[in-house]
């Protein structure tokens, strides 16, 4: 009977113990799904977990290996045991890095001990700009000014992953915080720069001022692929505040020219990848979007009543449609209205 009443007790100690720290434990997500998918010729697109996770992709050829954006530490870590397990004795020799947002290159000194960094003349820039000048991805805006990032300033991703990056810990994060993890480039060009890697080509362009002044599209024409950067989304709204600062003629410039190149396969940075009747989708839906705003501007309707009257039915099936469609709506209109 003691021996019993010993065992009660020691069973409910134990269940209170897990229960207090199952009640302290911090609201782990679930692991990320990383994926490696097999493209052909030595390509290889990397998914990082499922909604905005970053996408990305690597090059295999007798000359080594080529990384476009290697996110950040844990998954370069990741990485590092899969290229040395895939392909043993391959070095990473080159790691191209699509612009300075810390969502797709905090990953990249990972590589350091082997690889050149190649990335856009602007991207040195924004290394060393201020906050304002250069803000993290999202709509995060140094409100202040004071050349920080509060956490009340940190929204979305950044804010998500503030402790991650406020490496001594005072509760601000800096410019050299964010892009602590981000290789300066060793190389720079300013419209187009092709490599010949092992054969095959790789071409880097400009994305001409399209979501930051640094951005590059990644061209495999051996391939048949095109990585289009932040954001070239498939049957999604694109993209909530972005014209504000980035005139909508610019991104339907910059996805016209992407539309002259041969190519069948488009990975996009974050969501779902497609083909070239996707990128088109895209253009158009821009289009679609500047030409229905416009007509209530020159109308001089209010933007209060061009979100009442504008409605672009023929997109309502595109992620996003119902929860973001007035915001971009004011994008635009914003972005119409300046210039
Ligand atoms: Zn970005």
């Amino acid at each position: 009977m003691l021996a019993r009443m010993k065992y009660l007790t020691l069973l409910v100690l134990f269940l209170t113990l897990i229960s207090n720290v199952l009640a302290q434990a911090p609201d782990r997500r679930a692991p990320p799904q990383r994926s490696i998918t097999d493209l052909g010729d030595g390509l290889y697109q990397v998914n990082t977990g499922a909604g905005v996770s970053p996408v990305f992709v690597f090059l295999v050829t007798e000359a080594g290996i080529l990384i476009v954006d290697p996110p950040n530490p844990a998954t370069a870590q990741w990485l590092q045991e899969q290229l040395s397990t895939r392909f043993p004795g391959q070095d990473v020799v080159y790691v191209v890095e699509s612009h300075y947002h810390w969502d797709h290159t905090r990953g990249s000194t990972t590589f350091a001990d082997t690889a050149t960094f190649v990335g856009h003349e602007n991207m040195l820039k924004n290394l060393d700009a201020s906050i304002a000048e250069a803000p993290p991805p999202g709509n995060t805006r140094d409100s202040n000014n004071d050349g920080l990032l509060s956490r009340e300033e940190a929204q979305t991703g950044t804010l998500a992953n503030f402790d991650a990056m406020d490496n001594n810990g005072d509760d601000y994060l800096t410019q050299a915080e964010l892009t602590a993890d981000t290789a300066r480039p060793d190389i720079v060009f300013s419209d187009r720069l092709e490599l010949n890697f092992g054969g095959k080509r790789v071409v880097l362009l400009w994305s001409q001022n399209r979501h930051t002044n640094d951005l590059i599209d990644v061209y495999f024409p051996d391939h048949g692929v095109l990585l289009a950067s932040d954001y070239v989304w498939i049957n999604r709204m694109c993209c909530n505040f972005q014209f504000d600062e980035r005139p909508m003629s610019v991104w339907i410039e910059s996805i016209r020219d992407l539309e002259t190149l041969d190519f069948d396969i488009l990975i996009n940075s974050h969501f779902d990848s497609g083909n070239k009747q996707d990128l088109i989708a895209f253009r158009r839906w821009l289009e679609d979007l500047a030409n229905a705003v416009s007509t209530g501007i020159a109308e001089s309707l209010s933007l209060e009543a061009i979100q009442a009257s504008v409605e672009l039915e023929q997109y309502t099936d595109w992620a996003g449609y119902e929860n973001q469609l007035n915001n971009i709506i004011a994008s635009a209109y914003n972005s119409l209205m300046l210039r």
